[in-house]
């Protein structure tokens, strides 16, 4: 199946529509459609292959070469600038790319000849070039890499088609218009920031986009500009909130929607966002699954706060026996790049098995615990780590804690605390004050002070690390 390319679409229905703004330029789609046609043209000259690399900062410039790459009928493989040089160099192998485009911001002068700085690209005198009129829903557009949250990062193929279903499923839940403006300060290299960029087009809507986060910045700009919606992971929420709190400013009245992913956030940030009126709506999914396929709709949010919400329209949902959670969805990938094997596995009669364990209330409403893999099992009862360093974080003096299982011989597993201080912690009164906020079996035998946390490019911990640390 076959669509009209999306941005030759937008710029023939509505060509005087803002496509993209960063609050100082302002192109329309019309704008966006002759400049792309030029990089496109730029591009071809330099012969980049099928796939093209994006080192990206989010900024117009990179929108423009997203949707270049795109429409001169190419792949982007999205990477991460925050990965390690080794890693980085991974990627850019197990992707075979000839060309990675860097924005001028992240160039580095060690960078060999596949790197090709925006400057560099701009500075080709080759003429413009018509975009493909078309985009087929089974072609890649494309590859982005898993967080490595749980072992090495996988690259995840997206196809038109993804991203397809994923805008217009969204669409369907938020009861999108055609004034909304979303604000993009989520990394384009993540599905949580490219996905504003395809419903940008899809929706012929205008993306604001915002270089890097900073709570006022981003305040001042809810404040002032007519943004309506906008996607934050947990640490952008709390960050946002606790700027608010001190400010006592108002959002604009037409801002009415914090999406909220990426991983599980405590109970008292949302009760505190209740109270401040920020209309928080939370949603689930991943790379995987090109952005939400479980969300809340605004008017449940209050009602059911801390739930991750139902299935969008094209997603149908279930639970294991175990718990974990299980997807069919039109949104969900063709598979792994160089990993045919991985994704098949992943399959249990044609559901997807998401890794995840969750729960379903009464009215059919989901709620994530954490993972499969990283949940312990104690005497025959569960743990989640989240649950855990959700309740220690409120403890005075500490400023990270992950939790891991250790073997045990009595319990089979029990739970262990790493965590980040600046001050000496007494273990008897993390213990006693565990006892008073969790089930006993809950509470860390062991609290093992260090320096940091090991964090992937994400920012995610990784516990797999601190687990090896342990055995
Ligand atoms: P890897 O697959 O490489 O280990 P990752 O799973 O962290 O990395 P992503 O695709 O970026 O990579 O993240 C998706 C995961 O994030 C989900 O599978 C889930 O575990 C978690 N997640 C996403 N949204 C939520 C949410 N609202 N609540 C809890 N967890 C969430
Ligand atoms: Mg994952």
């Amino acid at each position: 199946m076959e669509t009209q390319n999306w941005l030759l679409k937008q710029a023939s229905t509505q060509p005087d529509k803002v496509a993209v703004t960063d609050g100082t330029s302002t192109l329309t789609f019309r704008q966006v459609k002759d400049q792309v046609e030029q990089i496109a043209g730029k591009l071809n000259q330099l012969h980049p292959g099928p796939r093209v690399g994006m080192l990206a900062d989010n900024s117009i410039e990179s929108y423009k070469i997203a949707l270049a790459i795109l429409c001169s009928g190419r792949t982007i493989v999205w990477l991460n600038w925050r990965l390690a040089d080794e890693e980085l160099q991974r990627q850019i192998s197990d992707s075979s790319l000839a060309v990675c485009l860097v924005a001028d911001s992240l160039w580095q002068s060690t960078m060999d000849e596949r790197f090709v700085s925006y400057q560099g690209l701009s500075n080709s005198t080759a003429r413009r070039t018509a975009l493909i009129p078309s985009f087929d829903y089974d072609r890649v557009a494309s590859i982005m890499y898993t967080s490595g949250t749980t072992g090495a990062p996988k690259g995840v193929l997206q196809t038109f088609g993804n991203h397809f279903y994923s805008a217009v499923s969204s669409a369907l839940n938020l009861d999108l218009t055609s004034d909304e403006e979303w604000l993009c300060v989520a990394p384009i290299f993540h599905i949580s920031g490219f996905s504003i960029i395809m419903r940008g087009l899809i929706y012929g809507m205008t993306v604001r986009i915002v270089d890097k986060f900073r709570a006022l910045k981003v305040e001042n700009i809810l404040v002032n500009e007519p943004v309506t919606i906008m996607s934050v992971v947990p640490f952008m929420l709390k960050k946002l909130l606790a700027r608010l709190t001190e400010s006592h400013r108002h959002y604009n009245h037409a801002f009415r929607c914090m999406l909220l992913g990426g991983g599980t956030v405590d109970r008292p940030t949302l009760v505190k966002c209740q109270k401040l009126s920020i209309p928080v709506v939370q949603c689930y999914g991943m790379t995987e699954t090109c952005s939400q396929i479980v969300a809340l709709r605004a008017q449940d949010a209050l009602r059911k706060l801390g739930s991750v919400g139902q299935p969008l329209f094209t997603t149908q949902l279930k639970l294991s026996k175990s718990g974990e959670v299980l997807l069919k969805t039109p949104a969900l990938t063709p598979g792994y790049l160089n990993l045919p094997e991985k994704l098949p596995a992943k399959m249990v009669n044609g559901w997807y098995q998401t890794g995840d364990i969750g729960h379903l209330d009464s009215d059919g409403y989901l709620y994530i615990d954490g993972r499969r893999d990283e949940m312990l099992i104690s005497g025959g009862e569960n743990i989640f780590p989240e649950e855990v360093e959700q309740v220690y974080q409120q403890y005075p003096g500490i400023d990270a804690i992950a939790v891991v299982g250790k073997t045990n011989p009595e319990w089979g597993q029990v739970p262990v605390a790493f965590v980040v201080s600046q001050q000496q912690l007494d273990p008897q009164k993390l213990i006693h004050f565990g006892y008073q906020h969790l089930a006993h079996y809950k509470v860390p035998h062991q609290y093992i002070k260090v320096s940091s946390l090991p964090t992937n490019a994400s920012g995610k911990v990784q516990r797999f690390l601190l687990r090896q640390q342990l055995s």
